[in-house]
């Protein structure tokens, strides 16, 4: 049978299209034939096999999905196991199960053994790039990072992937995938690669 996977991107804010392109390239290098959407509202979310969280700002996102009905369709497809979800920057954020600085406005969905520091290498000029090691990749990846968040600490079934010094910047529990950094704003695809593999 032909594999035929249809992949949404939520359509809150961050590099939305971005992640569709980089996505669509995934697809086409690996001959996997699907689409890739903006999903934004409950009949996109009915639709799809797998879901990105693209990076923004988490206060926002969280606002939005809590507001609509996607956090409890997404909440209930992640109860079932049935959603493989990656989430980058602000989207690993909302895909931990606490924060560390414990702000009650930012409501988490909870999908992943971790705790997350958000903006924890400082303000937005103190973005940056830097190649890393991540588990499984012959070569490392050249990792933008825009404000970042890190992971503090995994616990349970959460497995690290990748570090920069101590600190947890790639996670995998299941079907998973928590990035601290942009891999949308890059043209190395490994990444997107590595999810569908997920699928
Ligand atoms: N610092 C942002 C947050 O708290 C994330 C920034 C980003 O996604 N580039 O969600």
């Amino acid at each position: 049978m032909v594999r035929k996977v249809s992949i949404g991107v939520l359509g809150i804010q961050g590099a939305i299209s971005e992640h569709i392109a980089s996505m669509e390239a995934a697809l086409k290098e690996t001959n996997t034939s699907g689409k890739v959407f903006v999903a934004n509202h409950k009949e996109k979310m009915t639709d799809i096999d797998a879901l990105i969280i693209p990076g923004g700002e988490s206060t926002t996102i969280s606002r939005v999905l809590h507001k609509s009905d996607l956090y409890n369709i997404i909440s209930e497809r992640i109860k079932e196991n049935n959603l493989p979800i990656m989430g980058t920057c602000t989207g690993c954020v909302i895909l931990s199960k606490e924060l560390s600085d414990n702000v009650k406005d930012v409501k988490l969905l909870n999908a992943m053994d971790m705790q997350v520091e958000r903006n924890a290498f400082g303000r937005q000029k103190e973005s940056f790039e830097k190649p890393i090691d991540i588990q499984g990749f012959s070569s490392p990846y050249n990792a933008v990072f825009i404000r970042a968040p890190i992971i503090k600490k995994v616990w349970g079934k959460c497995k690290v992937l990748a570090k920069i010094d101590k600190k947890i910047v790639m996670a995998r529990q299941d079907n998973t995938l928590a990035v601290s950094f942009h891999p949308e704003l890059t043209s190395d695809l490994r990444i997107h690669k590595y999810f569908l593999d997920m699928v």
